[in-house]
């Protein structure tokens, strides 16, 4: 399942080939990658969340996409969290400019290939690209398990500053690599908090692009036990926390993504296993690396997670 540091990797691959290059032409393989995805009314933010599409819907969106979706022209690829979009050339009806966004949901790809490529595994959108430097490029949509999509959604001025960002993902909190990310509202809203930290890294509207894995290494770095209430950490604490945060991600952006899921892939189609570098999730009774102490496992709201109960003591 990518997190940010996956995402950020597709960003930044996607972004010299996209940015300035004009679609020339998109086809719709599978209805179910447009879930969020509202024919002409999409762009009013109303999302399409988990809408079952029947035969006639599916064949109405996918047309509407194709159709409104050729002949833009693409801008520099922009993320929050696990949302990644591409500013276009197009307008909606409000007058608001469209972004293309891409969901990646569990085992979503933006795959680039060359124009003439045979299919990856699980494509559900084409789209021919010409970029006037690099010429003509192929942008894949790959999905197996089907909880990513594509959409065309408006973008608006951010809650919190100056920037646009999608309807679709207006509520999502900015990342802390984002440079406007608030650290001060951050460590107060975390502080007030009787929820357990590992909960807490995970509520996107706290902070984004935290999911399992690097939530796991994030509060074995801080020497955190996931159950420790917010209300219990105190402020060096939790400057300590987001620190690690920074850091874990700046390792795995390093290293160029970091996924137990073997379906996720690069944009150039490079593997991201980097499985060595990691001390606590999916570690169960290996010895911890800082103690020796056997990394233990437990479950918490239906997720794993793996903590070594001597340097992560529960507050
Ligand atoms: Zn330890």
């Amino acid at each position: 399942m990518p997190e940010l540091p996956e995402v950020e990797v597709v960003r930044a691959g996607l972004a010299p080939a996209v940015t300035g290059a004009r679609v020339a032409a998109v086809q719709v393989l599978d209805p179910r990658a447009l879930k969020r995805h509202l024919p002409t009314a999409g762009d009013d933010g109303l999302g399409g969340h988990g809408v079952t599409l029947t035969a006639a819907a599916g064949a109405a969106r996918s047309a509407d996409f194709e159709r409104r979706v050729a002949g833009i022209t693409l801008g520099a690829p922009e993320r929050r969290g696990k949302f990644l979009w591409i500013p276009t050339s197009a307008a909606a009806v409000s007058g608001e400019p469209l972004a293309l966004l891409a969901h990646l949901g569990m085992s979503g790809q933006m795959l680039l290939r060359a124009h003439d490529a045979d299919d990856d595994r699980h494509v559900r959108i084409r789209m021919w690209i010409e970029h006037p430097d690099h010429g003509e490029l192929r942008v894949d949509f790959a999905d197996q398990r089907l909880f990513g999509s594509l959409a065309l959604d408006a973008l608006r001025p951010a809650a919190d500053g100056p920037d646009l960002v999608p309807t679709q993902a207006a509520h999502i909190a900015r990342d802390p690599l984002d440079p406007a990310f608030d650290d001060a509202r951050f460590l107060a809203l975390l502080r007030t908090r009787a929820s357990g930290v590992k909960k807490l890294l995970l509520d996107q509207t706290l902070v984004s692009g935290v999911g399992n894995i690097y939530a796991d290494e994030v509060l074995w770095r801080a020497r955190l036990h996931p159950e420790t209430r917010g209300v219990r950490v105190g402020p060096r604490k939790a400057v300590e926390l987001l620190t690690a945060l920074r850091a874990v991600f700046a390792q795995a952006l390093a290293e160029g993504g970091t996924s137990f899921d073997a379906q996720y892939v690069n944009v150039n189609g490079q593997a991201g296993y980097f499985a060595h570098s990691l001390n606590a999730y999916g570690r169960t009774g290996a010895p911890c690396a800082r103690c020796g102490e056997p990394i233990r496992r437990l479950v918490i709201g239906g997720r794993s997670s793996h903590f070594c109960p001597r340097c992560q003591r529960r507050r």
